[in-house]
């Protein structure tokens, strides 16, 4: 859907991209081109608002650029979204959550989400079979317990605690198909046989080292 292609570097893809709305109206193009078409029931034709929203003539609904799509009610620049798209295209050996949080200044949490999703774009998803050089990543997705209303939190837990949060583990091949699964917890009894299930076992089986 998107057509990064024309960018030979990282430098002029952020430079065009100056802000929110180049990065828009080039989805837009992308998109649509001239024929705007409502993404809630696909009426054709739908006219621009002043807003830079769209409005459909027939569900009267108003509707931005990003409805159905993986930017959908982002908070974090879409030039940001651009450049993750830019570098898993251009470089295959693929990269960590951890690295790409630094690159673009976002959170960990929040690259691993961005990450996640744009891989889902590109079709990477747990269908496919990983096999060598895999790196395992583990992530707790839930509420930090100090932001909790006091009804809400759990009993004995600190502030940081991972009783309350949900373990995903993930595995990203070097080439850039990743799977993301959630587990009861990140033990090796746990782990071994999703670890099993999608990776080809070398000869001497497999090891499982915790970093
Ligand atoms: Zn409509």
């Amino acid at each position: 859907m998107i057509g990064l292609e024309k960018f030979d570097n990282l430098i002029s893809l952020i430079t065009y991209f100056k802000d929110n709305e180049t990065c828009k109206r080039f989805l837009k193009e992308q998109r649509w081109g001239d024929d705007v078409v409502c993404p809630y029931c696909g009426h054709h034709h739908c006219r621009a608002r002043s807003n830079g929203q769209f409005r459909c003539p027939n569900c009267l609904n108003n509707f931005s650029v990003l409805v159905g799509t993986i930017f959908e009610n982002t908070k974090i620049a879409l030039v940001k979204w651009f450049s993750v798209m830019y570098l898993i295209s251009s470089h295959k050996k693929g990269f960590s959550s951890h690295q790409l949080a630094r690159d673009i200044s976002v959170t960990q949490k929040t690259a691993w989400h961005i990450l996640h999703k744009v891989r889902s774009l590109y079709g990477q998803n747990d269908s496919i079979e990983l096999s060598e050089d895999v790196e395992c990543d583990e992530a707790y997705i839930g509420g930090n317990e100090k932001n909790k209303h006091e009804s809400k939190k759990t009993e004995g837990t600190q502030d940081r605690s991972l009783k309350t949060k949900t373990p995903v583990f993930g595995m990203a091949q070097r080439n850039g198909n990743i799977v993301a699964l959630k587990t009861q917890d990140t033990k090796g009894r746990t782990l071994m046989p999703i670890i099993r299930q999608f990776v080809k076992e070398p000869v001497g089986g497999i090891n499982l080292v915790h970093t």
